[in-house]
């Protein structure tokens, strides 16, 4: 027989088993953080291949002009590069100083020398801004410095733009669509991660809620009786010596009392059951088929009753597994096997395909599987190699509600 769980949060006990769900509301939040790791990684190599890039037509416009020009030029690009690096700063006074001050730099830089790239890169950096309005803001400060710059060009220096308007214009289009793009990428990945979030939420709500009404059933129906059963084999004990007509149908109330109060808790324990191993061998024999995938099916259990609650659970961890095996696998044959162990069943469900990572990325299948094993203290192995070289997962469950069973009789 197991014991209570030792998990803080609530636990629920039904014929003997202790059933247990583990609030995992914290933590939820990793996966959400991943995002903004990625600003910073890799940075300065970006930076050099832009510089890398950019540096050559720069030197070739340069080479056509004078010396103090060029002078000119140079410490331009050179406050650029600084106030670049400055605007990585946490600090956002000083981020939006550098990025306004690069704005003005990458103006002069154009009109002077028609060199309009810098423009790019901010409308990279510009992309990367969380916030709504300072987003906008320099979104559209930056496509107004670019288009100016380029009209300016266009009157002040038509050489310039004669020879080079393919890139100067490209430029701009570049400066109007890139922050965009990467914002509202930005924004659809928070929003993603948000609609997930709110996803498992609400699945830890609805598990809190059932535990919650099994509560609620449990006390109104078994709690009653067993209190009346109480009560009534008290008045038989008293009753015993002095009148032992009275005592036993006393004693009789409490023999029909305890059978209405079994038949309540199976009712309950039924009204839970969602489907069934069996229903789920045949479906997952039929999406094997569909999707042509053999299988073979090894089921060494004779008399297999393992009562509803994990019945259910089983069926719904073989229809996961299979579904699993036919989207991610790329297998040519799966084999499920069943077996009793001494001290419960065991469910194989193995494949020939790609395998899974030895620490596979646990999605919302195999987290729910592991979930509802934890319900009825089973667990979950999964292996990349297994027998038929691709995944294999191994569930265990313990029988512990036919153990209740055999007690309940004997
Ligand atoms: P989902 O199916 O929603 O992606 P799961 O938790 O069911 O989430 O699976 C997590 C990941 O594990 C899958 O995305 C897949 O990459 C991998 N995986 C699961 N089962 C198998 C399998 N039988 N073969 C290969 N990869 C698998
Ligand atoms: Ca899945």
């Amino acid at each position: 027989m197991n014991s209570r769980p030792e998990q803080p949060g609530a636990a629920v006990r039904i014929s003997g088993v202790w059933y247990n769900a583990e609030n995992r509301l914290m933590g939820l939040k990793a996966s959400v953080q991943k995002w903004y790791q990625l600003y910073p990684k890799n940075r300065w190599f970006n930076i050099y291949a832009w510089i890398f890039f950019l540096a050559m037509p720069f030197f070739f416009i340069f080479r056509t002009m004078s010396a103090r020009e060029i002078g000119i030029g140079i410490i331009l690009f050179a406050l650029f590069l600084v106030a670049y690096k400055f605007s990585f700063i946490q600090n956002t006074g000083v981020r939006y100083t550098c990025l306004t001050f690069e704005i003005l730099i990458s103006f002069t830089l154009t009109v002077a020398f028609g060199y309009i790239y810098f423009f790019l890169f901010l409308a990279l950096f510009i992309g990367e801004i969380r916030r709504r309005t300072p987003f906008f803001l320099f979104y559209s400060f930056n496509i107004a410095a670019s288009v100016a710059a380029l009209v300016l060009v266009i009157f002040t220096e038509p050489e310039i733009f004669r020879t080079q308007y393919s890139f100067l214009i490209m430029s701009v289009i570049g400066v109007i669509l890139i922050p965009f793009h990467k914002y509202s990428r930005h924004r659809q990945e928070v929003l993603e991660e948000k609609l997930e979030d709110a996803n498992r939420l609400i699945g830890e709500l609805l598990v809190h809620e059932e535990r919650q009404r099994i509560a609620r059933d449990l006390h109104d129906t078994l709690g009653q009786k067993l209190s009346l059963i109480g009560m009534k084999s008290d008045l038989a004990s008293r009753l015993a010596g002095r009148d032992a007509d009275r005592a036993e149908k006393e004693m009789l109330d409490v023999r029909q009392t305890a059978r209405t109060a079994l038949k309540e808790v199976r009712d309950l324990v039924s009204g839970m059951r969602g489907t069934t191993l069996q229903i789920e061998l045949a479906r997952a024999t039929q999406i094997l088929d569909a999707a042509d995938i053999g299988i073979t099916i090894e089921n060494s259990m004779d008399n297999f009753d393992p009562g509803p609650l994990i019945d259910d659970v089983l069926g719904m961890c073989l229809m996961e597994a299979v579904t699993n095996v036919v989207r991610h696998s790329s297998a040519s044959n799966c084999m499920i096997r069943l077996a009793e162990t001494g001290s419960g069943i065991r469910m194989e469900v193995s494949d020939d395909g790609t395998g899974i990572g030895t620490q596979p990325v646990r999605g919302n299948g195999l987290r729910g599987m592991q979930e509802r094993l934890e319900f009825v203290n089973g667990t979950l192995i999964v292996d990349g190699r297994g027998p038929l070289g691709g995944t294999l997962l191994q569930i265990e469950v313990p029988d512990v509600i036919q153990e209740g069973r055999k007690e309940e009789m004997g």
